[in-house]
């Protein structure tokens, strides 16, 4: 837990105001706040299922950073939007590593620890590396939309992030997917061709499924465990 401090209280009475202030706002909107509040100490980040919110951060606020946590695990689909979004969008896209490689951590936790313990795996692979990311920020959005799971459902536009002392926008919480789509075919934005392919939600491949018809998106997400979230979002 962050201690305690002046700059947590401005940061978290500002999320409080931006709460009230932007219900109902446009992801526009909210992020021309934030980039507007923090500058350069705000980020976006994606997993690059699709390049929409870091299309709609480049246009709203050209040069703001982008976070990729390059886990190792990932599809090359995925890898391959990541390298399209970085080489036409005006963003900086930095790949955030885990301190171990896939092959360093099988030495010390034993191979395949995403099929054992899934949660200490995305602690090393993502939390951990986001963590060490956002020392650089005070702010970060991320694309979670409140139609993806009955677990997103009630994702606020801006709220404060206790557990990291940061303030968190979700400018596409109250987007649909006919809104993703529509924008997808309006900007012509880069998508990952697993979307294309059963998938609707895509993260690392040892724990990413295809999804049937009237499963929500994200239930191809780590199918053989009772585990919803990887433990980015709080
Ligand atoms: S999604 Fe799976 S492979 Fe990726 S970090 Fe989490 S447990 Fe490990």
């Amino acid at each position: 837990m962050i201690a305690a401090g002046p700059d947590l209280d401005r940061l978290r009475e500002l999320a409080r105001q931006a709460g009230r202030a932007l219900t109902g706002a446009t992801a526009e909107e909210v992020v021309r706040w934030a980039a507007d509040t923090f500058g350069g100490r705000f980020c976006v980040t994606s997993s690059f299922a699709d390049g929409v919110l870091v299309h709609l951060v480049s246009r709203v606020a050209p040069g703001t950073d982008v976070v990729f946590l390059d886990t190792g695990l990932h599809f090359p689909e995925t890898l391959r939007v990541r390298d399209q979004v970085a080489g036409s969008l005006p963003v900086r896209v930095r790949s955030i590593r885990p301190r171990l490689t896939v092959g360093q951590q099988d030495g010390k936790h034993g191979p395949r620890l995403f099929a054992r313990q899934p949660d200490e795996c995305c602690a090393l692979r993502k939390v951990e590396p986001l963590e060490r990311a956002l020392a650089d920020y005070d702010a970060w959005a991320a694309g979670l939309r409140r139609d993806e799971s009955p677990t997103r459902a009630s994702t606020p536009a801006v709220h404060f992030d206790a557990s990291r002392g940061k303030v968190k926008v979700n400018p596409l919480a109250s987007w649909t997917q006919a809104d993703v789509d529509g924008y997808i075919a309006r900007w012509e934005v880069p998508v990952n061709a697993l979307l294309s392919q059963g998938y609707r939600s895509v993260g690392c491949w040892p724990c990413t499924r295809r999804v049937i018809a009237g499963e929500d998106p994200r239930a191809g997400r780590w199918p053989l465990f009772d585990k919803t979230e990887c433990g980015l979002h709080q």
